[in-house]
């Protein structure tokens, strides 16, 4: 939870050299391949996705999207209710930099 609180006020700064990331790097790694280590610009060490942040990433990019789709939607149309949906979880994804933690894989 205070993870979380902290991460809402900014982006997550490195555990070694305390750089802060970049939020455009943690987008890109977010929308791709997340079995791979994060890798911090400044002093290269690898960080992973905590589970919680795996969850938070998925929760706030899909979760609209299916939520919106199934339920919310005001229109009619399928395709304008799935268009809708796919840009809230757009939106979702954009701040999902800001809440989604990186741990260091010490051992
Ligand atoms: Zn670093």
């Amino acid at each position: 939870m205070l993870k979380t609180l902290r991460g809402i006020l900014g982006l997550q700064h490195c555990r070694y050299c305390k750089s802060e990331f970049k939020w455009k790097e943690l987008y890109q790694y977010l929308w791709g391949a997340l079995y791979k280590p994060f890798r911090c610009t400044a002093c290269a060490k690898e960080h992973f996705v905590t589970i919680p942040g795996r969850l938070t990433n998925t929760a706030l990019t899909i979760f609209p999207m299916l939520i919106f789709a199934q339920f919310l939607s005001p229109f009619k149309h399928f395709l304008l209710s799935i268009g809708v949906g796919i840009i809230l979880g757009l939106i979702g994804s954009l701040i999902s930099p800001y809440l989604v933690s990186l741990e260091v894989d010490d051992e």
